[in-house]
């Protein structure tokens, strides 16, 4: 007899095998990711590290016969939304570290997906070790503003209060954020605030040297900047001489006494800097070019020691605006937004709607 076929039939592509130890031939379920890798796993890993896989393996489960899209190898299939890599990655969290080795998360876009995953399936460990990665400092280095979308989106309010402290280093309009709608304006305006207000209490250090006077105690603390030897009687100048101009603007006076023009220009500078970018780290990584910059001009007296001296003193200008920023609070709401999960439960498909990050 002839089979007719349906118009709407199509093909289901095969499924493929993970890789172990996801692939153990005792596994007493099957979760198959959006792309069709079937991981073999244990249910006792999963119920343990999520309430939510707990309840959902106590609920009746299919016949266990034969191989259909709900069973296979006489396993129970449990069709899930995330592609294998988020699957390999939140699974490898669950399983005990004898098994599988937590993975590295040292990219945005993993840390971004496996918080996600973490929310919605209440992974409440795995969440917490993916906020250690969001706040590691290699990645808020690398992208401090990303972070903050994502951790503000999530709901983490220490990740985002440290993330909104790096994003100091960066401008205070940023030519590209990928997770911009991933915030509301409010957390923006937020953000934009906070970064003025710094700005603000940065420019302190410039309005008032005291912090510099009570660190070097007395002028000859600061002969490196001032040149407090004295010309003998006849006029001439300790050897090696120093000829470095002076400037002539008297915010810069220490002591009543005016320093070499190359420091205050450096001042200027950094304290340009700080307007867009209020943070302690830019005052240091400005210091190298005026290094560069009194070695050049050739004076040997200068030359000798602005190495060391200039390093040390940009390390405590940092230090005092880092001081000074480190007071400015974000103005963030703190409300939680908590979506109750729903669960599909006459299919065994997990259809919870993923509150955060809008996946499929
Ligand atoms: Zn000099």
């Amino acid at each position: 007899m002839e089979q007719m076929s349906s118009p709407f039939s199509t093909i289901i592509p095969t499924c493929t095998c993970a890789s172990s130890p996801f692939d153990h031939p005792k596994a007493d379920i099957i979760l198959r990711s959006s792309d069709r890798v079937d991981f073999r796993v244990f249910k006792l890993f999963l119920a343990l590290a999520s309430p939510l896989f707990e309840t959902m393996f106590e609920l009746p489960q299919p016949a266990a016969v034969g191989t259909s899209d709900d069973t296979k190898d006489g396993l129970p299939v449990i069709s899930m939304q995330e592609n294998s890599k988020i699957l390999d990655t939140f699974l490898r969290f669950c399983y005990p570290s004898t098994l599988a080795e937590d993975p590295s998360l040292d990219n945005l876009i993993d840390i971004k997906a496996i918080i996600g995953v973490a929310k919605k399936y209440s992974l409440n460990l795995i969440e917490r070790r993916v906020c250690q990665a969001l706040a590691s400092p290699k990645v808020l280095e690398a992208e401090p503003l990303r972070c903050f979308a994502i951790a503000r989106n999530a709901r983490l309010t220490d990740e985002t209060i440290v993330a909104a402290r790096y994003t100091l280093r960066q401008p205070l309009i940023p030519t590209c954020l990928p997770e911009i709608d991933m915030i509301t304006a409010s957390d923006l305006l937020a953000l934009l605030t906070y970064h003025k207000k710094c700005s603000v209490a940065a420019a302190s250090s410039l309005a008032n040297l005291d912090w510099m006077t009570n660190y070097y105690s007395n002028p000859s603390g600061c002969n490196w900047l001032l040149d407090t030897r004295q010309a003998d009687f006849r006029g001439k100048l300790p050897d090696p001489p120093c000829r470095c101009a002076r400037s002539d603007k008297a915010k810069f006076h220490l002591w009543k006494s005016a320093p070499f023009s190359w420091w205050t220009t450096y001042m200027e500078e950094t304290f340009e800097l700080l307007r867009d970018t209020p943070s302690g780290d830019v005052v240091r990584s400005e210091v190298e070019k005026t290094i560069q910059k009194v070695r050049d001009v050739g004076c040997t007296t200068c030359s000798a020691h602005v190495k060391e001296k200039m390093e040390e003193f940009s390390n405590l200008l940092a230090l005092n605006v880092d001081k000074a920023t480190a007071s400015i609070k974000l103005e963030i709401d703190r409300d939680f937004r908590i979506l109750p999960p729903v669960m599909g439960l006459g299919n065994y498909k997990l259809t919870i709607p993923l509150p955060f990050f809008g996946q499929k």
